[in-house]
């Protein structure tokens, strides 16, 4: 098979690259490095199944090339990072809706597999956990720049059905549950990689709020293997499915962990959100996922629970 990824050279791509290059694949990637590294792909360079092009998605000339030759597109290019899109939504708004545009346009033309990659931010502050994929979606208003990024999400995970159901091109839409592991930065406001780098440089932990908002993070090997395994199954076309692990962690309990798992000095220090993010914003007390519907599919199981995924983020940082 051969794989379109795009958003390659992010934290996501770059690992589902290394994934299906170890399985046999053939994989290309088209990353414009806005927040992906070229660090992220720097081991597969040469492999002789691995190609990629530092471009935008918006080259339609090139990504049209990109996608005749392959079999499946992966469409993780996407801006992210809540921090990114509360500082820059026009950005956020214009990247995620035409990125997807132009990639199912274009697949569409001979029918090519598309993966699109949604989030779990659509649910946005529905309190009924754990969240299943045909659940109704609770966003704030569109005063407030954080919500775009589900609304974004949303215009792709409809117009994406929308070719399915009307023109029959095959598409999967995926919503990630707060993925992490070695790679990901906490340039744009992620908190795991965040902590991480603030505690081993003896920094303060900033928990935003008071701390009492939980997250269910996912180890990013785990949001792989199930990638690869709806790309494998014929029945997940046409379909949304969570992909996360239901194990949840307050942010100050993960504070505490991140402190005490580096042995570090640093103090614990609450933010408050206006301060951490802008004025008035709302951030959702709980997020948890129901992946029933992806176990059953294809016997998802998530494998590396939260303390491991930590190990593993913070041997990458000591190592950096
Ligand atoms: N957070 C925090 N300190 C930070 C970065 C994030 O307390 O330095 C909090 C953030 O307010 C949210 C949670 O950690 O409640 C997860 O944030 P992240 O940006 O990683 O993902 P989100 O779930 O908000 O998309």
């Amino acid at each position: 098979m051969r794989v379109l990824i795009t958003g390659g050279a992010g934290f996501v791509g770059s690992h589902l690259a290394e994934a299906l290059l170890e399985r046999g694949d053939e994989v290309c990637v088209i990353d414009n490095l806005s927040t992906g590294s070229i660090d992220n792909i720097a081991h597969l360079k040469g492999l002789p199944r691995f190609e990629y092009t530092i471009d935008s998605v918006s080259n339609e000339p090139l990504l049209a090339e990109l996608i005749d030759r392959a079999d499946t597109v992966v469409h993780l290019a996407a801006a992210v990072g809540v921090k990114l899109i509360v500082e820059q939504p026009v950005h956020t708004i214009e990247t995620n809706v035409h990125g997807t545009e132009v990639v199912l346009k274009l697949a569409n033309k001979k029918k090519k597999l598309v993966v699109i990659a949604s989030t779990s931010e659509v649910y946005g502050k529905s309190t009924t956990v754990p969240f299943s994929e045909d659940a109704d979606l609770v966003l704030g208003p569109t005063s407030k720049h954080r919500w775009a990024y589900a609304c974004s999400k949303l215009i792709d995970e409809f117009l994406a059905l929308a070719y399915w159901k009307e023109r029959k091109l095959p598409v999967i839409v995926v919503r990630l549950f707060n993925t992490v592991g070695p790679r990901q930065t906490g340039q744009y406001g992620m908190v795991i990689p965040t902590f991480v780098r603030q505690a081993l440089a003896g920094q303060p932990i900033t928990v935003f709020g008071d701390g009492t908002q939980s997250r269910s993070f996912t180890y990013v090997g785990d949001v792989v293997w199930a990638l690869i395994a709806l790309i494998n199954e014929p029945k997940a076309v046409g379909q949304v499915f969570n992909i996360g692990n239901g194990h949840e962690i307050t942010i100050g309990d993960l504070a505490s962990k991140v402190k005490a798992m580096t042995a570090s000095s640093s103090n614990i220090v609450p933010i408050p959100y206006d301060q951490a993010y802008e004025s008035g914003f709302e951030d959702m007390p709980r997020r948890v996922p129901d992946i029933t519907k992806i176990n059953r599919l294809v016997g998802y199981q998530p494998t590396v629970e939260l303390d491991e995924t930590l190990e593993r983020v913070i041997e990458y940082f000591r190592q950096q």
